[in-house]
């Protein structure tokens, strides 16, 4: 009687150490696959507009150009520059600058269709990519980015609302088939730069 007590005790104890530890064990997996997926989103994105960064943008954006040269589908680049930027930050501060970039950010996210991928490639510029997509859609999109940034005023601190502007340049696979990402990209930067020269607030499709 006293053994098989004893045997029974032993094997509670053993078993409730069994539970605890696999708990432990089960808690710290979870966290560490929590800890992996956040570290690889810190890597990938861009915290501020929560838009892909410099470096994810030029890989995906390479990768989606070669699968669009394969599959003989066009694939458009949309570089953005926002207006008198440094105004903002010289009237209103750094900190409402920011919050500018992060609602930019979030208008550019919520215009984009699945497969679509946009970045934030420098201080207050932007490129987004657009696979399976010609030169004139892509102006359409384009046009509606433009619109909904100088649309509404963005709330920009304490009262303090502003109203924002930017300038666009696009490049297309469609022109001189060309599916190297770098060269799209500098045609619509040449673009953008000749937005910029028209008066700004406006998008450039062409030389
Ligand atoms: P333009 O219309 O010709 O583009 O004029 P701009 O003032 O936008 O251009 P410029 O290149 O002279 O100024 C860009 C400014 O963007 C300067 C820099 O202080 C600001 N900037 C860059 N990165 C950040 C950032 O992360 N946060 C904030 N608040 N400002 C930034
Ligand atoms: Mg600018
Ligand atoms: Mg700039």
């Amino acid at each position: 009687g006293t053994i098989s007590i004893a045997l029974t005790l032993v094997w509670l104890l053993f078993t409730g150490m069994l539970l605890v530890s696999w708990g432990i064990i089960r808690r710290m997996v979870l966290n560490m696959s929590q800890m992996q997926h956040s570290l690889e989103w810190q890597a990938w994105h861009d915290p501020l507009t929560r838009l892909y960064n410099r470096g994810a943008l030029f890989e995906r954006a390479k990768q989606q150009a070669s699968l669009c040269q394969q599959q003989q589908q066009p694939i458009s680049v949309i570089q953005l520059d926002l207006d008198y930027f440094k105004n903002i930050n010289d009237s209103w501060g750094h900190q409402a600058g920011d919050r500018v970039l992060a609602h930019v950010g979030g208008l550019i996210g919520s215009t984009l269709r699945s497969g679509d991928i946009a970045g934030r490639v420098g201080g207050e510029e932007f490129c987004i990519v657009l696979p399976g997509t010609v030169l004139t859609e892509a102006k359409d999109i384009a046009e509606r980015i433009r619109q909904r940034i100088n649309s509404k005023e963005i709330l920009a601190g304490k009262g303090m609302t502003l109203k924002a502007s930017a300038s666009l340049g696009i490049g297309c696979s469609d022109e001189h088939q060309q599916y190297d990402f770098e060269q799209l990209q500098s045609v619509a930067d040449r673009r953008l730069y000749r937005a910029k020269q028209q008066g700004r607030n406006r998008v450039e499709a062409q030389d």
